[in-house]
């Protein structure tokens, strides 16, 4: 099956301004040609009239598992209900346009198998597998007078973490999670909100384990990407050789430029501290975990300031957990406020592009890669809301070769 795009104007994040009207030919799965003219004889022919047409968006934060807010509950249900619940998910990411996600705790190889052929739309998935935390760390859900043993084999699937300490357990566990299927391993080197017995300010890890796990991931050709928020935890993590610095919400700016020498990544999520602020509480998640929150969300969109003016680039993350996901594509809006619009759209398309290693293939409108593609009304160069509203103003949204959803484009 081939399409024949027409007077389609490319919005990608590489310019401030929307492109001249382009022709784009799909052939198959990927993007064949873009040009000025294309003749395409068989192709069927989709005349955008001026439309935007973007490369399909990434976020580079999700947790497609997390179908509640109680990740302590998440990770009791049983794997068949959050496979479903998962599969349901990922099919609402899809229709506001994100068709690649990265999965940072949780999905296994075997949901990555099911989104891929499933007739169900669903993005493509790039996995870490389960996350690694410390005893206590921000996956460790057992309370303070739970002395229960951690599980060490076995995962439920609605689990985003497992357990880990020393370096052994820590090569282990990244062995396996990598022989299971994980493309990179994440790791909470930082206290988190969701988290019950562990303080934003905690450090997770020594500095032998963080060493030894980026080894692990060196080894098997990958990177480590590290759930972070204060300035020495970064810095730290940065120094251990970590290249995924997620939330950093109280980044400085001495350590955002140190990160932006290490051809460090940083992946905010600044929506996700919004909307658990103004909806947690009714969704359940714990109250020990709404009292975190502020001490990280007030500082957030400072810090995306902070990593601007470091020079160090920012893929799009949104971190959201239960009935929250329908809130995905507000983190455009939010950084639109403090960064030009092409920027915030770049963090989507070839920031994260960069940052999942699929530069040419996903991201961009180019020749060679997949033919994964939204049509858009209007310019989100403009209004940064023109990609929220759960795809309400995207008529036509494609992810490799295959129309998802076309409405009239008269
Ligand atoms: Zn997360």
């Amino acid at each position: 099956m081939s399409f024949l795009f027409t007077n389609a104007r490319i919005v990608d994040g590489r310019e401030p301004e929307r492109g001249a009207p382009v022709e784009v030919l799909v052939e198959g799965e990927v993007i064949r040609e873009v040009a000025p003219k294309i003749s395409a004889p068989s192709a069927e022919v989709i005349d955008l009239k001026g439309r935007t047409l973007m490369p399909g968006l990434i976020d580079a934060h999700v947790h497609t598992i997390a179908c509640l807010a109680d990740l302590g509950a998440n990770a009791k249900l049983p794997d068949s209900l959050v496979a479903v619940r998962a599969m349901k998910l990922m099919g609402e990411m899809v229709m506001r346009g994100f068709t690649t996600v990265r999965d940072v705790g949780g999905a296994d190889h075997g949901l990555k198998v099911a989104a891929a052929e499933s007739a169900l739309p669903a993005p493509r998935l790039v996995i870490s597998g389960k996350a690694l935390s410390q005893t206590g760390g921000h996956c460790d859900f057992r309370g303070p007078y739970d002395d229960r043993e951690t599980i060490r084999t076995g995962f439920r699937l609605g689990a985003l973490g497992r357990v880990a300490d020393g370096v052994p357990e820590m090569r282990r566990a990244a062995r396996e999670e990598i022989k299971a299927g994980a493309q990179f391993i994440k790791i909470m080197a930082n206290g988190g909100v969701a988290s019950p017995t562990d303080p934003i300010h905690f450090l997770g890890f020594s500095r032998e384990e963080l060493l030894a796990v980026v080894e692990e991931a060196r080894n098997a050709g990958t990177y480590v990407s590290a759930h972070l928020y204060t300035d020495e935890g970064i810095r730290r993590a940065v120094e251990c050789g970590v290249h995924s610095l997620e939330h950093c919400n109280l980044i400085q700016s001495e350590t955002a430029k140190f990160a932006a020498t290490q051809g460090a990544i940083a992946v905010p999520t600044l929506v996700t501290y919004d909307k658990l602020s103004s909806e947690g509480a009714a969704m359940g998640f714990p109250a020990g975990s709404v009292a975190k929150i502020d001490s990280v969300r007030l500082a957030g969109m400072e810090s995306i300031s902070i990593m601007r003016d470091a020079g160090l680039p920012m893929a799009y993350g949104s971190d959201l957990l239960g009935e929250m996901h329908r809130h995905q594509s507000e983190e455009f809006v939010i950084r639109g406020r403090v960064m030009p619009a092409h920027e915030v759209i770049a963090s989507a398309t070839a920031v994260a592009a960069r940052l999942l290693r699929m530069e040419g293939k996903i991201g961009t409108v180019a020749a060679g890669a997949f033919a994964d593609l939204i049509v858009v009304d209007g310019d989100p160069l403009a209004d940064l809301s023109l990609l929220t509203r759960q795809g309400a103003h995207m008529p036509l949204i494609m992810q490799g070769g295959t129309v998802l959803k076309h409405t009239s484009l008269n």
